[in-house]
C-alpha cells in the first residue's frame, strides 16, 4: 500500500517504495506545494528552511523523471553550500532512490579529488556538490555536465554568504540552458532575488520561510557579562532536560577552546569548526548524531542545513553575526515538530543585535533571569584585564567601550 498522501503525486512505484523506506507517511507542506508543479517540469522558487522537508520536495519529482530513461551521465545537479549539507542531501536521496537503480555522487572540497573522480567514472545520474569543487572537477574535465536537465540550488542565501555566487555563475554557463531550475532559500536578500530572476523562468513560488523561529522552540535571552558565560553554560547543562546541545561561538579557536575545556570537566563534547579536516568534521557530526557526544561546540558552519533530531538545546554562547543567522542557528533544535530550547547569552555590547533581531522576527524575545546571574548594572565584574590586573571599574550595560574592546581581544 502506498503511504497516505504521496499517491496523489503520480510518482513511480519504485519511488513510492523509497518514500516508505524513508518512513514518510504524510507529505509536508513544502512537498504538497511544490511537487505537483515540479512534476510538470515547472521551475520552483521555494522560500523554505532546512527542516521543512525540502530535500524530498525537490528529490522525488527529479527521481521520477530520471528513472524513466537513464543516460549514464549526470542529468541532475544539486548545489549546496556546505559539505555537511551536501552529504545530508545525498543520504536522503540514497534512501528515496533505493529502488530506482539511480546513482548519486557527492562532491565537496577538503578531501582528495581522487575518490570523487573515480565515482564520477561510474556514470552517476545525480551529482550533489559544493560549487567550488564542482567547478574544479569541471575544469579538470572529470565532471561533464552537458546533459544536465535539472538544477537545484539549495540554501541559495547561504551559498551567497559563503561567496559561492561567482562559482555558481560559472557553472550555470557550462550547463544546458534548457533545463528545469529549483531554487530554495531560507531568506531572500537582493542578490538572491537577482539570481532567482536570472535563473528561474516563470517559477511556481512557495513561501514557507518566515523569519520567525518554529513555534516548538522556546527561546530566551540571558543577559550576562562575558565572564559569566562559562558558568551559565554549566548551569544550563546541569538542568535535567538538557540531553544534547549545540553551543554556537564566534570563532574557530573559541570553539576548540571551549570544547577542550568542557571535555576536561567531564562532558562528552566535540568542536565542529572550519580548521578541522573533513575527517575530523565527519567524526564530530557522526559522534553527535550517534550520541557519543552530548555537546557540539560549533561555529556557524553548523548553523544551517544540519538536521540532527533530538537536539534539546541550542546555546548561542556568542550572538550570531546577523539576525538572520539567529533563526538558522536556533532552528537546529525543535526539528521535526519536536520541542526545543534555545538560549542566547547577551552581553551589554550586544544590545544593537538584540534590537535588530527582535525587529526581524517581529516580537520581543523573552528575557530569562537565573538566580545568581542577575545582570546587575552597578556591580563591578570580577574579571581581570588582559594583563592580569584587576580592572578598576566594571562594565555599564550597553555603553562601555573598554569592555567591548576587551571582549573582542578575548575572542580572537
Ligand atoms: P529537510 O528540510 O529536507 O532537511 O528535511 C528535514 C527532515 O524531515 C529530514 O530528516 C527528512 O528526512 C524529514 N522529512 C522530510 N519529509 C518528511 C515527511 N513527509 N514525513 C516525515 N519526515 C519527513
Amino acid at each position: 500500500m502506498a503511504p497516505t498522501g504521496f499517491n496523489r503525486f503520480g510518482l513511480a512505484n519504485s519511488i513510492v517504495r523509497g518514500v516508505r523506506e524513508a518512513g514518510f507517511e504524510t507529505p509536508r507542506r513544502i512537498q504538497n506545494e511544490t511537487i505537483p508543479a515540479s512534476m510538470k517540469g515547472q521551475d520552483v522558487l521555494g522560500l523554505a528552511q532546512t527542516g521543512t522537508g525540502k530535500t524530498a520536495a525537490f528529490t522525488l519529482p527529479l527521481l521520477h523523471r530520471l528513472k524513466e530513461h537513464r543516460k549514464g551521465t549526470p542529468r541532475a545537479l544539486i548545489l549546496a553550500p556546505t559539505r555537511e549539507l551536501a552529504t545530508q542531501i545525498a543520504k536522503e536521496i540514497h534512501t528515496l532512490s533505493k529502488f530506482t537503480g539511480l546513482r548519486i555522487v557527492t562532491i565537496f572540497g577538503g578531501v582528495k579529488t581522487r575518490s570523487q573522480a573515480n565515482a564520477l567514472r561510474k556514470s552517476p545520474d545525480i551529482v550533489v556538490g559544493c560549487p567550488g569543487r564542482v567547478l574544479d572537477l569541471m575544469r579538470q574535465g572529470r565532471l561533464v555536465l552537458n546533459q544536465v536537465e535539472t538544477l537545484v540550488l539549495d540554501e541559495a542565501d547561504h551559498m551567497f554568504d559563503m561567496g559561492f555566487l561567482p562559482d555558481i555563475k560559472k557553472i550555470l554557463k557550462a550547463i544546458p540552458r534548457q533545463r528545469q531550475n529549483l531554487l530554495f532559500s531560507a531568506t531572500m536578500p537582493k542578490e538572491i532575488r537577482k539570481l532567482a530572476d536570472e535563473v528561474l523562468k516563470t517559477p511556481h513560488v512557495v513561501e514557507l520561510a518566515n523569519s520567525a523561529p518554529a513555534t516548538t522552540i522556546d527561546h530566551a535571552l540571558y543577559l550576562i557579562p562575558e565572564n559569566r558565560k562559562r558558568d551559565m553554560l554549566d548551569h544550563i547543562f546541569r538542568a535535567d532536560e538538557c540531553e544534547s546541545a549545540i553551543v554556537f561561538v564566534r570563532t574557530k579557536r573559541r570553539a576548540k577552546r571551549i570544547a577542550d575545556q568542557l571535555r576536561k570537566t567531564g562532558y562528552k563534547a566535540s568542536d565542529l569548526q572550519g580548521n578541522m579536516s573533513q575527517g575530523q568534521r565527519d567524526r564530530a557530526m557522526k559522534g553527535f548524531r550517534e550520541r557519543r557526544f552530548e555537546i557540539l561546540v560549533a561555529t556557524d558552519i553548523a548553523a544551517r542545513g544540519i538536521d540532527v533530531s533530538n537536539v534539546s538545546h541550542v546555546i548561542n554562547f556568542d550572538v550570531p553575526g546577523t539576525p538572520e543567522a539567529y533563526t538558522h542557528r536556533i532552528g537546529r533544535t525543535g526539528r521535526s515538530e519536536q520541542s526545543g530550547i534555545a538560549c542566547t547569552f547577551v552581553t551589554g555590547a550586544d544590545q544593537k543585535w538584540v534590537r535588530a533581531t527582535e525587529k526581524m522576527i517581529g516580537k520581543s524575545i523573552k528575557r530569562e533571569k537565573v538566580e545568581g546571574f542577575e545582570p546587575d548594572i552597578d556591580r563591578k565584574p570580577q574579571a581581570t584585564s588582559p594583563r592580569g590586573r584587576k580592572r578598576p571599574g566594571g562594565p555599564k550595560w550597553g555603553n562601555n567601550k573598554s569592555y567591548r574592546g576587551r571582549r573582542r581581544r578575548r575572542a580572537s
